[in-house]
């Protein structure tokens, strides 16, 4: 907004080479806007003014074609901490390996590895684009054998958007030049394959215009196959290209037989059977041979060097060679180095449909990707629509499912519930089952088949994550305060259509706050959007809420206790999530397997026994007592809180 409008104009009317800047945001703002459009658009060249060299000040024009309005309403959003909760590019801990995005990216290519990360990083909001998608993603799942033939092409492609911003900026090299037509070609063959598709995005890459071949004509028939690295040093260009450059380069590549001629000449006009003729960077070309044949240099040759061993020597003849061939040489370079420079400006007006090109096969790889993906780990096909349905049959963590071995992934459903309150002893998996999910409804929304039996979703604008305790001390901000945070954010931005997910909120401070917490935020949630929730707790008592509320439901995911030969309870993890609400926590059983001290073991379970008995008789709380839960509900359907045994005196 504090941008210079007039800066910004001046850097736009640059950059696009047109005077009146207006008509470059006309179409897509309203009037009053126009002029923020305008002062970010040129805000931001100014910011690659600033941080990009000087190929960019040199060759801005060539750089934009367009300027693109981005619609935040097309999109889902995802925040920041959603964004590194659900480990969608690292996980938690900067591990890029077992990120979402490393599990699912079958692309062959660098540009359609660019695109379907940006897809994952921004899902869709809007099912035309999605079901576009879709549908083009099925047409390669079906149509396998061309899309195995396509992705072997693909994967001999060079990165074809970098090197076409390479041909705008009239940087090229020849080795990219050949790279780029070496790719277009693979491209063209691509194109080749896609008569029987249908989709819209794997058909525009169907008709590749004349153009192209012929670029890729002019590169093959100027550019050698293996040029040399500095454009300066000749050795770049094809013999038959040019005239002119054809005849110095055979006065070059004709003066070694000349030199091998001469040599012998001097060899049997002087007797010097070991005279040589060499050449070095400092003195050029000389005649040269031991010190003992000294004597046989007549006097119309003049001695330039005389060592130890060896007497160094010109005449008249070698020496003009030497002008001749130096010129020539230099002369070959000048010229080959301004004849490519010519090539590749004529050839950088073919920039943006290239780009396009680029662009097109960037998302035909991604879709290609996709179609591996579920034909390799057995996805399904969402069905989604405009309501607010979730139903998600046998769903699998992607990335937990790809770490352990085969079948061994419980999957599970989610269904028939809006507001789910989830109970289950650590390592239960209940984290799990959580982000699985988001992960399902974001990875449908970015137009993928999902790990699923099947899964029909109504799209969600935003999903929220609150997992885990991470503390940001950076920003000088407690565990607890980050978690308050969080949670604040999720009950102001919700909508009836967004997704959230919140993992033992309120576990960051004493228990009472902390149950008061979790209990007031999640009749906040029913009471307002009611948006379709998971919320994971350790405290049972907020199983009761599920009397309160329709929309509220109780589940848990399943242990076995496994008596073992001496009577001890063994706990065994099912990761199945069943109705019901779980009314222990295993957390002594698990801090057992943790390894902790058989001491503090005994100690805990004996402390945890004398809590457990007081509590209840002082809570009357818990899931099987109803009676407190009923008589605290009013006429209006409320629960009136200072009623409940819980929070009363
Ligand atoms: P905590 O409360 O301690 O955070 P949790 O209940 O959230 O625990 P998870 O972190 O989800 O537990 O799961 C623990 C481990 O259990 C996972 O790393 C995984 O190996 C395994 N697991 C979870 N879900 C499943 C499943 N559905 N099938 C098979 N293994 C699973």
């Amino acid at each position: 907004e504090n941008f210079d409008i007039d800066l910004a104009r001046q850097n736009l009317s640059s950059v696009f080479e047109i005077n009146s800047v207006d008509k470059l945001v006309k179409e897509s703002f309203a009037p009053d806007s126009k002029g923020l459009a305008l002062k970010a658009a040129g805000a931001l060249i100014e910011y690659f003014k600033e941080t990009l060299s000087s190929e960019f000040a040199q060759n801005s024009s060539k750089n934009f074609d367009v300027i693109k309005t981005y619609t935040v309403s097309e999109f889902m959003l995802l925040d920041k901490a959603t964004r590194k909760n659900l480990e969608l590019t690292e996980s938690t801990t900067g591990n890029k390996r077992t990120s979402l995005f490393a599990t699912i990216d079958k692309t062959a290519s660098k540009p359609g590895r660019r695109r379907l990360q940006n897809w994952l990083e921004q899902p869709l909001f809007d099912l035309a684009v999605v079901n576009a998608r879709q549908e083009a993603v099925t047409e390669f799942i079906i149509s396998n054998d061309e899309r195995l033939s396509i992705q072997a092409l693909l994967k001999r492609t060079y990165d074809i958007d970098r090197l076409s911003g390479r041909l705008a900026s009239t940087l090229i090299s020849p080795r990219e030049l050949n790279n780029l037509k070496d790719s277009l070609l693979a491209v063209v063959e691509i194109s080749s394959l896609l008569d029987q598709f249908k989709s819209p995005i794997i058909s525009s890459l169907k008709y590749i215009p004349d153009s192209i071949l012929s670029f890729c004509r002019e590169v093959e028939s100027a550019v050698k196959p293996d040029p040399s690295l500095a454009i300066t040093d000749g050795g770049i260009l094809n013999v038959g290209y040019n005239q002119e450059l054809d005849e110095y380069i055979s006065l070059v590549e004709d003066s070694e037989s000349w030199l091998k001629n001469y040599e012998n000449e001097q060899r049997g006009k002087l007797g010097i059977k070991n005279l040589k003729v060499s050449f070095n960077k400092i003195h050029g070309y000389f005649l040269e041979t031991s010190r003992a044949n000294e004597s046989k240099i007549t006097d119309d040759y003049v001695v330039k060097q005389t060592m130890v061993n060896t007497v160094r020597f010109m005449s008249e003849d070698l020496q003009s060679f030497e002008e001749k061939i130096t010129n020539a040489e230099s002369r070959r370079n000048g010229l080959e180095y301004k004849i490519y420079n010519e090539l590749r400006r004529t050839l950088a007006g073919q920039s943006s449909l290239i780009k396009q090109i680029a662009n097109a096969t960037a998302d035909l790889d991604a879709i290609q990707a996709l179609a591996q993906l579920a034909v390799d780990q057995d996805f399904v096909r969402p069905e989604l629509n405009d309501s607010l349905d979730l139903e998600i049959i046998q769903g699998r963590h992607p990335v937990v499912e790809a770490n352990l071995s085969m079948g061994a992934f419980v999957p599970n459903d989610l269904k028939d519930t809006q507001i789910m309150i989830l109970t289950g002893p650590n390592m239960a998996g209940k984290s799990t089952y959580m982000r699985q999910n988001a992960l399902i409804i974001l990875l449908a929304q970015i137009g993928s088949y999902v790990p699923a039996e099947s899964a029909r979703i109504g799209l969600v604008d935003r999903i929220f994550t609150r997992i885990g305790a991470s503390d940001d001390l950076s920003s000088g901000q407690s565990t607890f305060m980050v978690e308050m945070t969080e949670a604040a954010s999720i009950l102001n931005s919700m909508t009836e259509k967004s997704f959230v997910i919140l993992d033992e909120i309120g576990r960051g401070t004493s228990t009472y706050d902390g149950v008061a917490i979790a209990w007031s935020i999640l009749e906040y949630i029913a009471k307002t959007f009611a948006p379709r929730t998971i919320f994971a707790t350790h405290y049972h008592e907020l199983a009761n809420l599920a009397r309160i509320f329709n929309s509220i439901k109780n589940y848990q995911v399943l242990v076995a206790e496994n008596p073992n030969a001496r009577g001890k309870n063994k706990i065994e993890f099912l990761h199945k999530v069943a109705p019901g609400s779980a009314d222990k926590s295993y957390g002594i059983e698990v801090a057992k397997l943790a390894g902790l001290p058989k001491e503090v073991i005994q100690r805990a379970t004996a402390i945890n026994n004398q809590l457990q008995a007081q509590r209840k008789q002082k809570l009357g709380l818990n899931s099987k007592n109803m009676d407190s839960v009923k008589s605290a509900i009013n006429q209006d359907g409320d629960l009136e809180i200072d009623k409940l045994p819980l929070f009363s005196t």
